[in-house]
């Protein structure tokens, strides 16, 4: 059956050459992108049992690269089954993506950016995305942490059917507890007031968000050696992560566990989902002189950057978003943003005392790069509500250090030494109940 058919006026030139293509699949999404040079013309269509996808690119020839579509499918591809790829009549050529469930599919293109030509790209989203809170539950296997987690959960459901709001001005008869109220009452006299008993305090897990930066089609910095910023910082990301599952009362999630492209507000959405207590986000710097290195950790400015370096790696940073292709006119992304832009300065002076300790304890085992924890407008950092670092581990631009950058010795190195600076910062500023912002 024929769902839709959505033509998108874009202006054919004669010839549009194919340059590469590329498929990176993950639980959460799988993007297929197609870099050409000059501008595609397309239309689509979703066909149910099974289910199909079916794109034809239009006054287009097919050519080998294009070919190539069919050989870089993954056989563990959760969402792709198969790929066809033929000249569908003399100007158009017809993709069919065999799936493997029903998908929400995503069709965006990016202009030039970077080493980049054109793209065009086709996200395959689950129809029912998993639940990032789950999937923490479902790893907690300490069964006391898990009920924690339960009640923390239904906690903050019930605070959002009640919209934020204590149940204060609520009859006592129609308190929620009555069983609760009539001890209460049966224990005192009338008119006495009822003594208030400090709430039992439950001793909860703290949650540490570990972002490791930039992932497919952003590879972030690239060292000398052919290194990727993208394949560092996920390696020491998950011994980091790693690090955190080991100290008691404490667990991480990653915000990528694979080779594939997050966008920064989502980053900052998927800690707030499962409440967050920190949000650690790694990568390894460049620049324009192979002599710079040493270790850095930043934090949000509220205004301007602490120096022009900050300000310059903040950019480069920030510009993940257009290198990695983000669907501008996709979902939610607008409101996303306004909720990000109440930057809070509470949050930013406990993001410095996060970031003093984490540097301090970085500087056992790395130069650094500077004495102190800088400020800049870094997009990722912007969680209004949990305090947010940048570690820039080393600088890959750096020959000796993008060795030992690769090394899983000196990895794991750097992630113990991170873990200890959480829980340094921890050890003094221990976690209070939290209010929910929205
Ligand atoms: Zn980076």
């Amino acid at each position: 059956m024929l769902l839709k058919l959505i033509p998108v006026g874009a202006f054919a030139a004669d010839l549009v050459k194919f340059v590469d293509v590329r498929l990176w699949p993950a639980d959460e999404y799988t993007r297929v992108t197609l870099e050409h040079a000059g501008a595609i013309k397309y239309k689509y269509f979703l066909i149910e049992n099974p289910w199909r996808m079916v794109i034809d690119l239009l006054d287009m020839r097919l050519d080998s690269t294009l070919k190539e579509l069919t050989s870089r499918l993954h056989p563990d591809d959760p969402y792709v089954q198969q790929i066809r790829v033929g000249q569908y009549d003399t100007n158009t050529v017809r993709l069919v993506f065999d799936l493997k469930t029903e998908v929400k599919p995503e069709i965006f293109t990016i202009d030039p950016i970077a080493e980049y030509k054109n793209r065009f790209v086709v996200d395959f989203y689950p129809k029912k995305p998993a639940d990032p809170l789950l999937t923490l539950l479902q790893k907690s296997e300490d069964p006391a942490a898990r009920n924690d987690e339960i009640s923390r959960a239904l906690r903050l459901a019930e605070s959002e059917t009640n919209g934020g709001l204590k149940m204060e001005g609520v009859a006592p008869d129609k308190a929620p507890s009555k069983a609760a109220n009539k001890t209460e009452v049966a224990k005192t006299q009338p008119n006495t007031p009822v003594e208030k008993k400090p709430a039992p305090q439950m001793k909860r897990m703290i949650t540490v968000a570990i972002d490791p930066g930039h992932g497919g089609e952003d590879p972030g910095a690239v060292g000398k050696g052919g290194t990727y910023e993208k394949n560092v910082v996920l390696a020491i990301s998950k011994k980091l992560k790693a690090e955190i599952d080991k100290m008691p009362g404490m667990r991480a999630m990653l915000t990528r566990n694979g080779d594939f492209f997050v966008p920064l507000n989502t980053r900052v959405q998927k800690a707030r989902s499962v409440s967050a207590d920190l949000f650690v986000s790694v990568h390894a710097d460049a620049f324009i002189r192979p002599t710079a290195g040493g270790s850095s950790v930043y934090v949000l400015s509220e205004r301007g950057a602490t120096s022009t370096a900050a300000k310059w790696i903040a950019n480069k940073e920030n510009a993940s978003d257009l290198i990695g292709g983000v669907n501008i006119k996709g979902t939610d992304s607008q409101l996303a943003r306004v909720l990000l832009d109440l930057s809070t300065t509470a949050q930013i002076n406990d993001s410095l005392k996060l970031g003093d300790a984490v540097l301090g304890k970085l500087g056992k085992v790395n130069r650094l790069h500077k004495p102190r924890v800088e400020q800049a407008g870094f997009a990722v950092l912007r969680a209004p509500d949990i305090p947010s670092i940048l570690v820039e581990t080393a600088f890959i631009s750096n020959p000796a250090e993008e060795t030992k950058l690769r090394d899983p010795d000196h990895q794991q190195e750097l992630a113990e030494a991170i873990a200890k600076g959480i829980a340094n910062y921890f050890a003094k500023n221990p976690p209070v109940a939290r209010t929910p912002l929205t």
